[in-house]
């Protein structure tokens, strides 16, 4: 999709702090840290969200939640503990249309969410 901001990350036409990156999926830095660690994961495709990314191939799943284990694994959160969140929609809070997996650690989170 030409105006979305992940599509452009994951095809490489404006820059990230990409952590990893595979054929199929891709985890960069937030802009915006809420933690000390705070990455995205996302699906190169441009799949809208949770939804969408059910009706597509079940490896395309096991490879995001592959790619958020070796980001947390890499960024040395995997051990302490760490959140994963997908905000859907607008009632989620989400405000890029595109499905990413925020990976959060490096503190002690709070619950519940506001
Ligand atoms: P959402 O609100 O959709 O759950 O999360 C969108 C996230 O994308 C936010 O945490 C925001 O800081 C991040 N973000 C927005 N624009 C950019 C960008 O250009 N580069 C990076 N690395 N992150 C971005
Ligand atoms: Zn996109």
């Amino acid at each position: 999709m030409t105006d979305c901001i992940i599509c452009k990350i994951a095809q490489g036409t404006i820059p990230a702090q990409k952590i990893l990156e595979t054929d199929t999926v891709v985890a960069f830095m937030d802009i915006a840290p809420q933690a000390p660690v705070h990455g995205l994961v996302a699906p190169k495709a441009h799949i809208r969200n949770v939804v969408e990314l059910a009706a597509h191939s079940p490896d395309l799943s096991q490879e995001l939640v592959v790619a958020i284990a070796e980001f947390a694994r890499q960024s040395g959160i995997s051990d302490d503990g760490f959140r994963v969140v997908a905000n859907t929609g607008d009632d989620g809070g989400q405000s890029v249309d595109h499905l990413h997996f925020h990976v959060l650690g490096g503190r002690s989170m709070t619950w519940p969410p506001g």
